[in-house]
Order: C-alpha cells, then sequence, then structure tokens
C-alpha cells in the first residue's frame, strides 16, 4: 500500500485550530484587545457591528509592526513575545502562542493597518480564509487596526451556531470590561453599532471600576490591600449591604490577567461568612500580583482557570485581607464613605504579621439550650432553618409556636363549617378545588397554608408567583404582545454601560413583556409604560432585575432567549418572600397558580408547594 498520510494545509490546519481558539465574535475581541495592550498602547478602541458578526475592528497607539512582522503575524506559531521554552515560565504578556492572528484570518476577512513610528508609511494587508489578498503600502496613523470583517464566513455551520445579537453582544462588553477594567492605565473606548458604549479615561483601579459599573458603585466599594511573599493583593470587595443576589461582580486579575477560581471564590464568601446569607453574593474587584514562575498559564487560549504552584496560602491570605477589610469597614464605615474617586488611599497598610478578623459573633450560642426544638417544626422547614443565625432562629420559632395556634384554630373552625368539599390528593392533582372556599393563612410572610382534607399545602408565595408571571410570559411572547399599562409619570432609568447597551438590543423583546419605553441619550431611557400586571412596583428595580437575570441565565443555564427573558422578568417581579398578603391576595395568588400548565415547580424544577400529609402529622405527635 502507497503512504497515505500527508502534512495538512496550512489553511486548513489553522481552520481547524481556529475552533478551540475563536468560539464566538467575543474571543477574537479578546485576542484583538490583549495584542494591543502587549504591544504597548495607552488608548485602544473597539469597534463592533452587528454583534461582531459583521465587524469588528481594534484600533491602538502602540508601537506598530514592520511590514515583514505585518505579513508573518499571520503565520501559525509566528509571536514576538516568547523565543524559548524557558521563556513560557515567565510570561509577562497576555499572548505567547502566536495562534490568534492564524486563526483568525482562517476564518473572517481581514484588514490590518500597522505603521511603526520611524517609518512614516505603514502596511496594509488583506487575508481572507488565510489567503492574502492584497499588501501594500498605506498611510495611516502609528499603532495598529485590525479589521474582522464577516467572521465564518467560510464555516457556515459555526456561523449559524452563534447566538442572538444580544447574547453575543453580553459576551462581548464582558470580555472587554475584563480587559479594560485592570488596564486603568490605557484608555478604551467601545461602539456598538455606532453608539458610545464605553469611553474609559485613564485613571486609578478604583475610577476604572467606577467608568465601568457606574458611579454609585464607589460608595460600595471596601478597599482590599495585603503584601506578602507569596502574592499581593490589591482591590475592592462590596460593603456586606450591598450584597447581590446573583453573582455578579466578581473579578479576579491574577497578574493583570482575568481568571475564575471557585476554589478562590470560596476564600472571600468564607470571609463575607455571617454578614451575607446563602443567597448572597458579594462583588469583588481583587488583582492579585504572583511570581509569574508560581503560576501555569499554559493553559487552552480560550480558558480563564489557572493554577497556582501554592493555592492553600493563597486562599488563606486572601480571606484574611478580605475579613481584615470588612473589620475595618465595620469599624470606622464612615472612612472610605468620605473619599473621593480620585484617591485610591488604601484605608489598611500591609502588616509582616495577618492579624485575626475582628468580627464578633458568638459561635458557641445555642438558642436551644432550655428549649428542645419542636421534631414537626423542623421537619416543616428543614433546609431554611438550620442554616439561619441564631437570633433568626429564636424569633422564628416563637411565631411558629403562635402560627401552629391560629393554624390549629383555623383547622377546628373550617372543620366545624364543613366548607371543604373535596380533598387535594397528592396523585391527583386535578382535584385541588378553588381557594375560594378554604382559610388560607401566611406563615412568616413567606408560605401560604391551605387547608386540604388529607393534611395541609404549603405554598412558597415568591415561586407561586414566579411559575404564574414565567407562564404569563411566554405566552405574551406567542400572542406577540402583552399588554401594557401607562405610567401617569413616565421614568426616566439610567443603567450602567453594558446594561444600556443589552436594553438597546432586547429592545423588542422587552416590549413584547409589555414595557413601553424610548433611548435617551447615551445610557439612559424613559419608561411610559410597564406590563399591567406590574402595577406601582418599582420598575426601575425591575429592569435592573430582569437584565441582571437574564445575564446570569445566559451564562449559567444556556436558556434560550425568550424563556430566559420569561423566567428573569418573572423572577424580577414576582411578589417577594417578606411580603405580608392581605386574604384576597393568597385566594388570587393560589386560584392563578393552579390554573398554570405546571403549578408544582419551577422551570428549574425547585418546587412551589409542598404538602403535609395529616397522617404524617399524626404519626409526628405519636398518635
Ligand atoms: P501572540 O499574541 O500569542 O504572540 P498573535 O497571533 O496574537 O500571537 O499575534 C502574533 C504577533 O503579531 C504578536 O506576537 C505581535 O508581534 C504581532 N501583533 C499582533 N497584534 C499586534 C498589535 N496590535 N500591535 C503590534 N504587534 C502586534
Ligand atoms: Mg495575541
Amino acid at each position: 500500500m502507497s503512504d497515505i498520510i500527508k502534512l495538512l494545509p496550512d489553511a486548513v490546519a489553522n481552520q481547524i485550530a481556529a475552533g478551540e481558539v475563536v468560539q464566538r465574535p467575543a474571543s477574537a475581541v479578546k485576542e484583538l484587545l490583549e495584542n494591543a495592550i502587549d504591544a504597548g498602547a495607552d488608548t485602544i478602541s473597539l469597534v463592533i457591528k452587528d454583534a461582531g458578526k459583521a465587524l469588528i475592528q481594534v484600533i491602538d497607539n502602540g508601537f506598530g509592526m514592520s511590514e515583514t512582522d505585518a505579513r508573518l503575524s499571520f503565520e501559525r506559531h509566528a509571536t514576538s513575545k516568547i523565543t524559548a521554552a524557558a521563556d513560557l515560565f515567565n510570561i509577562n504578556t497576555k499572548g505567547f502562542r502566536g495562534e490568534a492572528l492564524a486563526s483568525i484570518a482562517a476564518i473572517a476577512q481581514v484588514e490590518l493597518k500597522t505603521r511603526v513610528a520611524e517609518n512614516d508609511l505603514g502596511t496594509q494587508i488583506l487575508i481572507e480564509g488565510s489567503q492574502v489578498k492584497e499588501q501594500e503600502v498605506c498611510s495611516c496613523a502609528k499603532g495598529t487596526s485590525f479589521s474582522i470583517k464577516n467572521l465564518f464566513f467560510n464555516v457556515p455551520a459555526r456561523r449559524n451556531f452563534l447566538k442572538s445579537n444580544p447574547v453575543e453582544i453580553k459576551h462581548i462588553i464582558e470580555e472587554f470590561q475584563r480587559v479594560a477594567m485592570v488596564h486603568a492605565d490605557i484608555s478604551f473606548g467601545m461602539y456598538n453599532n455606532g453608539n458610545e458604549v464605553f469611553n474609559l479615561k485613564k485613571g486609578s483601579f478604583r475610577q476604572r471600576i467606577v467608568g465601568v459599573f457606574g458611579e454609585k458603585i464607589n460608595q460600595k466599594l471596601v478597599p482590599v490591600e495585603e503584601n506578602t511573599d507569596i502574592v499581593s493583593i490589591k482591590g475592592f470587595v462590596s460593603k456586606p449591604e450591598f450584597a447581590k443576589k446573583t453573582r455578579g461582580e466578581q473579578y479576579f486579575f491574577v497578574n493583570d490577567r482575568f481568571i475564575k477560581n471557585s476554589y478562590l471564590n470560596h476564600a472571600i464568601q468564607n470571609a463575607f461568612d455571617q454578614l451575607l446569607s446563602k443567597d448572597q453574593f458579594p462583588s469583588y474587584f481583587l488583582k492579585l500580583t504572583i511570581d509569574p514562575a508560581k503560576i501555569d498559564i499554559n493553559i487552552h487560549p480560550t480558558k480563564t482557570e489557572i493554577k497556582f504552584e501554592d493555592e492553600r496560602s493563597i486562599y488563606a491570605i486572601i480571606r484574611t485581607a478580605v475579613k481584615q477589610a470588612l473589620g475595618k469597614h465595620n469599624i470606622t464605615p464612615s472612612l472610605d464613605f468620605d473619599q473621593e474617586s480620585t484617591f485610591n488611599v488604601p484605608l489598611m497598610r500591609s502588616t509582616d504579621v495577618i492579624k485575626a478578623p475582628t468580627i464578633k459573633v458568638n459561635k458557641d450560642y445555642n438558642p436551644f439550650e432550655t428549649k428542645p426544638a419542636s421534631p414537626s417544626f423542623q421537619k416543616l422547614d428543614n433546609r431554611n432553618l438550620t442554616k439561619q443565625s441564631s437570633e433568626q432562629w429564636e424569633s422564628l420559632y416563637a411565631d411558629f409556636e403562635k402560627d401552629t395556634t391560629e393554624i390549629i384554630t383555623h383547622q377546628k373552625e373550617n372543620e366545624e363549617q364543613q366548607v371543604i368539599s373535596s380533598a387535594w390528593d397528592e396523585e391527583d392533582s386535578s382535584t385541588f378545588v378553588n381557594a375560594g372556599t378554604q382559610a388560607l393563612i401566611q406563615l412568616h410572610a413567606k408560605y401560604i397554608l391551605a387547608h386540604l382534607k388529607s393534611g395541609s399545602l404549603i405554598i412558597d408565595q415568591e415561586r407561586a408567583h414566579t411559575r404564574i408571571l414565567f407562564e404569563k410570559y411566554i405566552q405574551n411572547f406567542a400572542n406577540g404582545q402583552g399588554m401594557t399599562q401607562q405610567l401617569l409619570f413616565p421614568e426616566t432609568i439610567d443603567f450602567t454601560s453594558a446594561d444600556a447597551e443589552l436594553m438597546n438590543e432586547l429592545q423588542s423583546e422587552i416590549k413584547q413583556l409589555g414595557f413601553d419605553f424610548e433611548k435617551m441619550g447615551k445610557s439612559s431611557f424613559v419608561v411610559s409604560g410597564v406590563p399591567v400586571e406590574l402595577k406601582e412596583q418599582n420598575v426601575k428595580k425591575i429592569i435592573e432585575g430582569l437584565l441582571e437575570q437574564f445575564k446570569m441565565n445566559e451564562s449559567e443555564l444556556k436558556l434560550k432567549k425568550h424563556e430566559n427573558l420569561a423566567i428573569s422578568m418573572a423572577r424580577s417581579a414576582s411578589i417577594k418572600s417578606g411580603k405580608k398578603l392581605t386574604e384576597e391576595e393568597m385566594k388570587a395568588l393560589v386560584d392563578e397558580l393552579f390554573s398554570c400548565e405546571m403549578p408544582y415547580s419551577l422551570p428549574n424544577g425547585k418546587p412551589t408547594t409542598i404538602t403535609l400529609n395529616l397522617e404524617d402529622l399524626n404519626q409526628q405527635f405519636d398518635y
């Protein structure tokens, strides 16, 4: 048999490599921004059209490339950043593989214009699917401009695989923010379809965070700083009172590179310890500086993981540094409130000895020392209560005793009046009758207790309402339009730049939910109508909640756009735990819940109701 193995042509090899390096427009954005930083630029602009599907352009004022380098930069494994294997252990640049440009040029139409300072004329190269189409001398500014047009034009399967524009632009903004945030000494601009999304001036890290997330974040930041032999830490955590319901703004940078690390994330969560409940997340922006020899970044180019030589020590140092910072904040909360955004004075100087945290909680306190816990109570609410703080335990316990008496009296009354005509049976849910004939009781401003012949049904008010709204919004999308209630006084809402862009991109869908709004200025919108069911609620909070949920669901659950918007909006607009409900409100809620297609759980499978079987109760009481 003759030899059959052949070396793949470069264009094919590059296209295969591109599959790994460039997964979506945002990956090309990241590579180009990083190249511009490596080129020593202090001004970088990113221009996007059609969520990067039509154009991604990065313009920098860095050192540019000679004619030969310009041509060579598109070759695979062509890099100016390392020369020997040993360099891999001392990487101070973002790039080092020499793969990005070769990959991008294999799957797009690329135009490069570049000029070095010492030449009057620069070089222009057009390259398409790895084929150089044109190379000529051109006049252009010092520095480099890469335009990537029609990404994946020759890989239709990939192009079709791209998500909708709002999703792709969200990814692009995320990459942009990650890069821009940690390089406060570089001016960054971002433009999407002609709109200016970001215009970030040089400044301190704090000013950059404010530039990216808006002025309001300034007062939420507590400075963190620590210098040890192993690692230096500098940055900010959010004050506990500003913790979020979703993991939004959590940023670790190691040697100016954005990374994800759940172990170190845990160190921070742990430092907040008793200050947050388990469904709250702190924001943080921490820059770690470590000897490059002690980390391994030689992993997959698109991944954000990193390997540390001494992860356990870093964990301990981060945890202590954050605890100390929070301790300082608690003792002297006014200090950094007064801090101007122009100053970045750390509240704490690093010390050689790491001090113990200063948060005081009496961990030995046991509220049940004198009172044995009621077993049925534990069963009732086990999941939520076991981790509650000691004070809450006690008050809930007291409440529960009160509530239980109420329940019993209600039950008696109901039985005497014989108003219950039918039993709700776990196997046959259709036999649930209209709640109108039953007394409904609210427990802990969180659950609704409905009496059944065979026991009791406990409804989680927030989840129940979320289910109801979710189905309503899915219907809206199916029918084309939700009902709008015009506001008497239209409300102007200022968004962060990223959220304003997301509003732009999701405009027609958010209108389908029932909102009516117009863009006004760079990142403000005037909302003149809201979905009818929202009534007089806080519109700003609901829209912000909607966007936040949407972003989180998109990255963590990979939901489809409509489904995501429907659940995000439902979560944001639902009646929350803690709200006292009137008898009518409870009745309406229960009625609506049981007219849902899937009343018993949320789309993520979490239950909206649980049953307390009478037999089980009897058993618990040892009858
Ligand atoms: P890497 O960044 O890993 O070296 P790339 O494929 O991204 O690989 O880039 C190849 C080379 O092209 C770089 O090493 C650098 O020399 C050059 N280059 C790329 N972008 C720029 C830029 N914006 N300015 C100057 N040189 C650049
Ligand atoms: Mg690169």
